[in-house]
C-alpha cells in the first residue's frame, strides 16, 4: 500500500492538476490531504472539488477556517487575509460546509495526520527545525506524524543519526506545499509513503507558474501572492 501524502495546496490549481498527474505515473493506491486546500491563490472552488474527489481523507488547515471565520485570519499577515476575505467570498456554499465537515487529526496506518503539529492542532503551532520538532515527540504516542503547514519539506527525527524513515525510530515528517513551497525552491512537494516498507519520499516537479501566478493577478489579488510562486518563498 502506497499512500502519498499533499498538503497545502492554497488554491493553486495548475500545481495541484500537476501533482496529481505525477501521483497517478507513481501507482499510489490512495491519496490523503492535511489541509489548506484554499487561500492565497485564485481557484478554491475548483481546489475544493478536486481535493475531495481524489483524497480519502482530508484535514482541516488554518487557511480553510480563516476562509469560513474571518476571525480565524486576524493573525494572517495582511496579503494572507486580504486574500482569505476574498477566498470567503468566492467558495460555493457547498464546498463552505464540506471545510466545515473536516476534522484536525487523523490517524492511518500507524501515523498521526495533522495539518500543523502533533502538539495543540488547533493551535496551528509551527515546525520550521529540528529544534522545534523535537518538543514535539511528547505530543503523539504513534511512531510517525505527518504534518504540512510550514511549506518546507523534512523529515525530523527523535533520535539523531537516523536520516530516513525507518521503523527503529519516531519521525516527524512535513510533506511540503503544493501550491507554495517557501523552501525556495518553486517545484511543488508532497509525500509518498510506502505502508509495508515503512519507507518515505518526498516527491518535487515543475508545474506551470506562470499561470498559476497570471491567475492571481486577473482575480485582483496582490500581486505578492503571484510573485513568491517563482522563488518558492
Ligand atoms: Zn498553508
Amino acid at each position: 500500500m502506497r499512500l502519498a501524502i499533499i498538503s497545502d495546496i492554497h488554491s493553486n490549481l495548475q500545481a495541484l492538476t500537476k501533482a496529481l498527474e505525477v501521483i497517478q505515473e507513481r501507482q499510489v493506491d490512495e491519496i490523503l490531504c492535511l489541509g489548506d486546500i484554499v487561500g492565497y491563490g485564485a481557484n478554491p472552488n475548483e481546489c475544493v472539488e478536486l481535493t475531495k474527489k481524489h483524497c480519502s481523507t482530508i484535514l482541516l488547515g488554518n487557511h480553510d477556517l480563516a476562509a469560513l471565520d474571518p476571525s480565524a485570519a486576524e493573525q494572517f499577515t495582511a496579503i494572507a487575509r486580504i486574500a482569505a476575505l476574498w477566498t470567503g467570498e468566492q467558495l460555493q456554499p457547498d464546498h463552505k460546509s464540506f471545510l466545515g465537515t473536516l476534522p484536525y487529526v487523523a490517524r492511518r496506518d500507524g501515523a498521526m495526520l495533522v495539518h500543523s503539529s502533533p502538539y495543540e492542532p488547533e493551535e496551528w503551532h509551527y515546525i520550521f527545525t529540528a529544534l522545534d520538532a523535537r518538543a514535539m515527540f511528547n505530543s503523539f504516542s504513534e511512531s510517525l506524524c505527518f504534518v504540512g503547514h510550514s511549506h518546507v519539506p523534512g523529515v525530523y527525527a527523535e533520535q539523531p543519526g537516523h536520516r530516513h524513515v525507518n521503523r527503529d525510530g519516531r519521525f516527524i515528517v512535513n510533506v511540503g506545499s503544493v501550491g507554495q513551497p517557501r523552501d525556495g525552491n518553486p517545484k511543488l512537494s508532497f509525500g509518498i509513503f510506502d505502508v509495508e516498507n515503512w519507507e518515505y519520499e518526498n516527491v518535487r516537479a515543475l508545474y506551470d507558474v506562470k499561470s498559476a501566478s497570471a491567475e492571481i493577478l486577473k482575480a485582483g489579488l496582490p500581486n505578492a501572492l503571484g510573485e513568491r510562486l517563482f522563488a518558492g518563498l
